[in-house]
């Protein structure tokens, strides 16, 4: 028997229905895949060559388990020229991807029993990662009606004296909302730490992203190369932190995973220090997708009652075809051949909602509407 800590993590039912979809494949069935959360882009071709040249110099080693300045270096910058703010390549600490970045800050931050607040809906893995480390997530309601945006009021009223940190992702997954300038600010104001999930940012369509330390340095930023630079393979992410935070985080990489991939990490400086054509050409095609796929779900009767203005997500209404949102993705799966999200995933204020993943091509998702609208027409 393991642990009630393993027993009791729920699923991750993006993954669940991932792999279900890809059963149904090797049945023979097309599947249409609009659940997943990973860019349907390769890595651009200088990364890669990077890669390739560091494995050439037999870059292949342990790195320093903080990561390779060059990286910490560019990452410093990179938050210096994008939005203005200082960072000391001192406070980076380089991990295998943005979710050992999150469990590594929530481990430096929680004793048991600590409240962390997450807004409902939110990534479904991070109440599971608190959890995971007896940690309590404290849900705060989210509206479709207000574009899924949290409110520094809204937080404020779920403080108690165990509130250690506010955990925010803009641009958001699963709502693709971007949180407004004036409620980042007002969120540091609230006392409690902010860890800012920043792994969307790049991709926002017509309007800008903002980082949390532009408003404070009370803060963790966790970000990574998955979306942006479509490297979800490379694993390679990282955790700006308070200074004092670095050794205690630095300490648990060392014992916990040592240190990330010496070759992930060589491409993410040329991420991060090269010019990439092919990044604009990405962002450009999903904001195509997104305008398709907006107008079609709507058309067919899905609720988009605010426009999600960033990530590769829409979190539309379903509840026209029935309340139980993971019912009714496994039925669509199944009837129809689309793969698509359960809100409930996501957080019960998500119950009756579908997350939409454009991270797909064009004529794919116009093949999946296709299908969609016959489904509709069935029931
Ligand atoms: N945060 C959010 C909001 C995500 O959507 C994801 C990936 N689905 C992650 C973190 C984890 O990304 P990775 O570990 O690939 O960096």
């Amino acid at each position: 028997m393991s642990t009630n800590r393993s027993e009791q993590i729920p699923p991750f039912i993006v993954m669940e229905v991932l792999e279900r979809a890809k059963e149904l494949e090797r049945a023979g069935r097309q599947i249409i895949h609009m659940e997943i959360g990973e860019p349907d882009f390769d890595t651009p071709a200088k990364i890669k060559q990077a890669a390739i040249d560091a494995i050439g110099r037999n870059e292949t080693h342990y790195t320093h388990s903080l990561g390779i300045l060059p990286l910490r270096e560019a990452i410093a910058r990179h938050y210096k020229d994008k939005y203005g703010v200082t960072v000391n390549p001192d406070q980076v600490i380089v991990t295998q991807g943005t979710s050992p970045a999150l469990l590594l800050v929530l481990c430096a931050l929680l004793e048991k029993g600590d409240e962390i607040l997450l807004t409902d809906p939110c990534y479904a893995c991070y109440p599971n990662f608190v959890n995971y480390i007896d940690g309590k997530p404290v849900m705060i309601p989210i509206s479709a009606q207000d574009g899924f945006i949290l409110h520094a009021e809204a937080a404020k009223r779920k403080i108690t004296s165990k509130t250690r940190a506010i955990l925010i992702n803009s641009p958001s997954n699963p709502t693709g909302t971007l949180l407004p300038a004036d409620n980042m600010r007002r969120l540091t104001e609230l006392g409690p730490y902010i860890i800012s999930d920043e792994i969307y940012h790049g991709l926002v369509y017509g309007e800008k992203e903002h980082s949390i330390l532009e408003y404070t340095d009370r803060a963790f930023v966790l970000n990574g190369f998955s979306k942006t630079y479509a490297m979800t393979g490379w694993r390679l992410g990282y955790i700006i932190a308070p200074k004092e935070f670095v050794r205690p985080i630095q300490k648990s990489q060392q014992n916990l995973f040592i240190c990330a991939g010496s070759v992930s990490q060589w491409a993410g400086v040329s991420a991060l220090t090269e010019h990439h054509p092919e990044i604009p050409l990405m962002v450009n095609t999903y904001e195509k997708r997104r305008r398709f796929m907006l107008d079609a779900l709507q058309e067919l009767g899905f609720g988009v009652a605010v426009e999600p203005k960033g990530a590769f997500y829409i979190l539309a209404d379903a509840r026209f075809l029935g309340e139980n949102s993971y019912d009714l993705a496994f039925d669509m799966l199944e009837k129809s051949g689309v793969a698509v999200d359960p809100g409930i995933d996501f957080g019960a204020n998500a119950e009756g909602f579908l997350r939409f993943s454009y991270a797909n091509s064009l004529e794919n998702i116009k093949t999946g509407i296709e299908r969609l609208k016959k489904y509709i027409e069935k029931r």
